[in-house]
């Protein structure tokens, strides 16, 4: 069962990601929560071709990927969980928790060092926060991410079926939470005491830089308030907030080559 999984890896993150997305897409369409500012197929046609280069990109770059990691760790026996005696399922628990903060903490190291930011700023330059947003990152940045995953996979022995599902799962929840639907208050209340939801992610899409270093969390929720990162609501109100950040508003700045020499142009 976890070799089938593991052999069709790619066809059921393809798979995962255009359901997500179709649901995604059909529920900002019927309950949309914020009007948007700029030409929706624009920034669709450009954040998607983004999803595409990325995808052709990494496995150039790092032609071993997290999983393959994990099985080589497994093999190995390299790392904690794989040189210990314990549950499978516990340790799979375990280290879907640790990917998770640490993902909260990487994503709160590129918010404060400059040259990390000028990458994950391309995130942050989106002028609306819809569910493309949620994949929309530089290629650096991705293949920074996963050198980070693979650290933490040779530190802690994580098993490929955890470093799979992980990595669907942090797919899933950051279309989830860019997405532009509205949820009751009262759903989304009991919801984010656990997971991240669409409101609570997008006062990190505010123009406001406190607001901005808020919300870091893409899986659960409780790192922020933990850590001390907690913002219930835009200072604004959902309805008007102005999403983005000071720098390259003009619509032009959405296409795909701005988007990919970013980092390295003046502000
Ligand atoms: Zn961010």
């Amino acid at each position: 069962m976890m070799d089938l999984l593991l052999e069709n890896q790619n066809i059921i993150r393809v798979s995962i990601f255009i359901t997500v997305l179709f649901v995604m897409a059909l529920w900002e369409i019927k309950l949309p929560r914020k009007s948007l500012t700029q030409p929706k197929w624009y920034r669709w046609l450009n954040n998607m071709s983004l999803v595409v280069v990325n995808g052709l990109l990494l496995p150039i770059a790092l032609p071993f990927l997290a999983v393959s990691t994990a099985i080589v760790a497994q093999e190995k026996h390299i790392g904690l969980f794989n040189l210990i005696n314990m549950n499978a399922v516990l340790t799979g628990v375990i280290s879907l928790i640790l990917l998770d903060v640490i993902i909260y903490w990487q994503h709160r190291v590129f918010h404060k060092v400059p040259l990390l930011w000028r990458l994950h700023r391309v995130h942050h330059t989106d002028q609306d926060i819809d569910v493309t947003t949620g994949s929309r990152f530089h290629f650096i940045e991705i293949w920074l991410s996963m050198l980070v995953k693979m650290i933490m996979i040779l530190t802690f022995g994580i098993s490929p079926i955890a470093v799979l599902l992980f990595e669907i799962l942090l797919n899933a929840s950051a279309m989830f939470n860019h997405s532009n639907i509205q949820i009751s208050s009262n759903i989304d209340n009991k919801l984010r005491k656990i997971i991240v939801t669409p409101d609570m992610h997008r006062v990190h899409h505010s123009i406001y830089r406190n607001e901005t270093d808020s919300n870091y969390g893409f899986c659960l929720s409780v790192w922020d308030r933990w850590f001390n990162s907690y913002i219930s609501q835009p200072k604004d109100g959902h309805q008007s907030m102005k999403i983005g950040i000071d720098l390259f508003r003009h619509l032009k700045e959405q296409s795909l080559i701005k988007m990919l020499t970013q980092p390295f142009r003046k502000q």
